[in-house]
């Protein structure tokens, strides 16, 4: 057997700049090998042979590699089950650790407890660390009674005055990596094909922070012709950009900006908090509302077909880019549930199966909020109007004769339905289910 080593386990982690568990790995005595493992029961639930976040990871993870490679090291790097990779490393080194940042998905959840676990029985330690949210879902509560906010806005209160009183730096890792990496010649790394996947022909987001777009943001971020937004989602999601670089910038440019970083650990913390969102309404009640079983007008939904020009240029969109403009991402979202009574977790399946920086926190919880049933929800009785949100956000129709340029012509459909009729339905639908007068 080789000489002992301590692990690093990257996930959402994808950085060797301030990674916390891979910063406290490098204390160790024993030499640091790194090391990813495809999961082969994430990859092989994904329909997409071309699934551009594969690619993403894969062009990481073989950075990663090269990174590590210059560093006289290497990642250690797996396509299998984590159970079956963790037996084989113990088998290969002596293994005195297993380090990791947390991820509080359900899934990852019990994943990690069955390593953990399996680290138990060969006598290895498992440490894991807080790296993926300032604060986690149980350091921001309510004075009253210590439970978990359910409310935005008293919740970012409480963060923002927290974080003044907390060390918000990122880690600096540079003394450490140098001396403290396990010297190996490089690993073995698989391609894309071998992984059962094909390169994506979708444009990646760059991993550089638009500053310009962060200062103008307060201003420009509603409206999606523009380029208002960082599109920094995806990096968040891997950890390719860390959250404590990303707050420092919030709190140097931008409040408004830094409060959506606050709106994501929101999401985060409700679904570590209430792991049953994943498959139920927050708001319990809401489980009542009889959902129209419509498979037709759901895939003229998905095909961007449905005759309201704003919202087919977000479907449209979604589809050739993997992006849709948070906005859109509400109007559509509003459209599906309310418009058409369809249940809004086909959307986020939806959702899921295409945005490039899908996050089941913030997805479930932009969903939710726009269906009525989440955490503090738009209320049901407000029913977006997609035309005077275009009027809004769209006056001149950029972005709609972008993705939509025969909107104005003959053989653009008729709206699948009528605003009026549909709203009204909307509202008798859900008053009725949730037993208001
Ligand atoms: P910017 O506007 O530049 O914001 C910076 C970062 O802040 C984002 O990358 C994201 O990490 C975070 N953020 C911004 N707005 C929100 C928000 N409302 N909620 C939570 N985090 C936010 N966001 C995701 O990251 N993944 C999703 O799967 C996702 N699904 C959504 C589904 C619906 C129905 C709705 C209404 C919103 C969803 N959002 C999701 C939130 C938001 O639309 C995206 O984060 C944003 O559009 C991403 O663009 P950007 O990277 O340019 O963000």
């Amino acid at each position: 057997m080789e000489k002992q080593v301590t692990l690093f386990w990257f996930r959402r982690d994808l950085r060797l700049e301030d990674n916390t568990g891979l910063y406290y790995a490098l204390q160790e005595k024993s030499p640091v090998l790194p090391l990813f493992i495809f999961d082969t029961r994430i990859l092989n639930d994904l329909e997409d042979c071309d699934d551009a976040r594969v690619t993403f990871i894969h062009q990481t993870i073989t950075h990663l590699h090269e990174q590590l490679a210059e560093l006289g090291s290497s990642l250690w790097v797996a396509h299998t089950e984590p159970q079956l990779a963790f037996k084989n490393l113990f088998e290969q080194y002596d293994v005195q650790a297993v380090f990791t940042n947390r991820d509080y998905e359900p899934y990852a959840k019990e994943r990690d407890a069955a390593i953990e676990q399996l680290c138990q029985d060969h006598g290895v330690m498992f440490l894991d660390f807080k790296d993926q949210v300032i604060f986690e879902h149980k350091e921001i509560t309510t004075d009253a009674d210590d439970s978990y906010y359910k409310v935005y806005t008293p919740y970012k209160r409480k963060w923002l005055a927290k974080a003044q009183q907390t060390q918000i730096a990122p880690l600096d890792l540079t003394p450490y990596i140098k001396k403290n990496l396990l010297r190996i010649d490089p690993l073995p790394m698989p391609s894309l094909e071998e992984l059962g996947f094909r390169p994506t022909e979708r444009e990646l987001p760059p991993r550089s922070v638009p500053k310009d777009i962060i200062r103008a943001y307060a201003d420009e971020r509603n409206f999606p012709a523009k380029r208002g937004t960082t599109r920094l989602g995806i990096h968040l999601r891997f950890g390719t950009l860390s959250i404590r670089r990303a707050v420092q910038i919030g709190y140097e440019l931008d409040e408004v900006w830094l409060s959506e970083l606050i709106w994501r650990e929101f999401y985060m913390m409700i679904l570590a908090n209430e792991p049953r969102v994943v498959n139920e309404a927050f708001k319990k009640e809401y489980d009542a509302i009889p959902w129209r079983d419509a498979p037709e007008d759901f895939e003229r939904w998905c095909a961007g077909e449905t005759g309201y020009p704003i919202v087919d240029a977000g479907m449209r969109e979604l589809k050739k880019t993997g992006f849709m403009h948070n906005r859109v991402r509400m109007i559509v979202a509003s459209f599906l549930t309310k418009h058409l009574l369809i249940d809004w977790r086909l959307g986020e399946a939806w959702f899921a199966r295409h945005l490039l920086d899908y996050e089941l926190a913030s997805n479930n919880g932009g969903w939710q909020w726009a269906a009525g049933t989440g955490t503090d929800a738009q209320p049901y009785f407000r029913i977006f109007n997609p035309y005077s949100q275009t009027d809004k956000f769209d006056p001149d129709k950029r972005y709609i004769r972008k993705w939509v340029p025969e909107f104005e012509e003959q053989r653009y459909p008729e709206p699948m339905v009528d605003h009026k009729f549909a709203r009204q339905r909307a509202l008798d639908t859900y008053k009725e289910a949730l037993g208001k007068k």
